[in-house]
């Protein structure tokens, strides 16, 4: 019988989905569970891996990118971009090409969207409908909301990017955040921030991640109105399954 793979991006949603999958086929079929580890996620990611390591009662398997270091910085740097039209660079180097030397044709991925992605499911089965894919959250009509209700009453403590009010774990410094994230980034994250702007900078205009609505002009994150956006903007969630599906919305 053919493998599951759980991709544990260290959010809510991808524990949950890997908890219930566990459940359902821990005993009869062979289940992996795999992580991305990268330097820019903030550290207690690990603990929250760790600890979900213990509610699993089992080990995950960390895969770390070798040629970029696994830090997006040097993905972007040595890139010279930080978004394009196909996605971020950071999340096919570091987490996609990874999977892709680790996964077997015939394996079923389990995918976390919840209920409230049921259109992000859909556009990925219209476009990778050879992959045999498990939607556990989905099934069983299960929100975000519940995924960090079931932590919760799991007693793991989420991690501490949740906690500072971001929508997920991503690294710090999501190049797919909007204006809000990127000021509330730059408020709780200063060094990051300035590394970032740092990186648009010696690249040039064509990797600034903003432009101006009015202009169409770009502009580097250091002349961000620090009133710009909202804070609590959503951040899509940044898994190796997610980022092939934008990238084939946006191909
Ligand atoms: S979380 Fe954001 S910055 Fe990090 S790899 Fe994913 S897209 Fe890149």
């Amino acid at each position: 019988m053919s493998r599951i793979v759980c991709q544990f991006s260290c959010g809510a949603a991808s524990a949950v989905a890997t908890k219930l999958v566990l459940a359902e086929f821990g005993a009869t079929r062979e289940i992996l569970i795999v992580n991305a580890f990268i330097k820019e996620e903030h550290e207690d990611n690990r603990r929250f891996l760790a600890d979900c390591e213990k509610w699993f009662g089992r080990e995950i398997t960390v895969l770390r990118d070798e040629k970029y270091g696994a830090s997006t910085l040097e993905v972007f740097r040595r890139k010279r971009y930080l978004k394009g039209q196909r996605g971020a660079p950071c999340s096919k180097q570091l987490k996609r090409d990874l999977l892709d030397s680790f996964r077997q044709p015939d394996d079923a991925i389990v995918l976390g969207y919840t209920v409230e992605e049921q259109n992000r499911y859909d556009d990925f089965i219209d476009r990778n409908n050879g992959i045999d894919l498990m939607v556990p959250l989905i099934d069983r009509g299960l929100t975000k909301g519940d995924c960090l209700g079931m932590l919760e009453r799991a007693g793991i403590e989420m991690p501490a990017m949740y906690r500072m009010g971001y929508d997920n774990a991503n690294c710090i410094g999501c190049v797919k955040g909007g204006l809000g994230y990127w000021n509330k980034i730059r408020r709780d994250f200063p060094e990051r921030f300035e590394e970032i702007a740092a990186i648009e900078e010696t690249i040039g205009p064509s990797a600034y991640l903003f432009r101006d609505r009015d202009t169409n002009e770009r502009f580097n994150l250091r002349q961000l109105d620090p009133s710009a956006g909202r804070h609590d903007e959503p951040l899509p969630a940044c898994s190796f399954f997610c980022e092939i599906a934008e990238q084939e919305i946006t191909a």
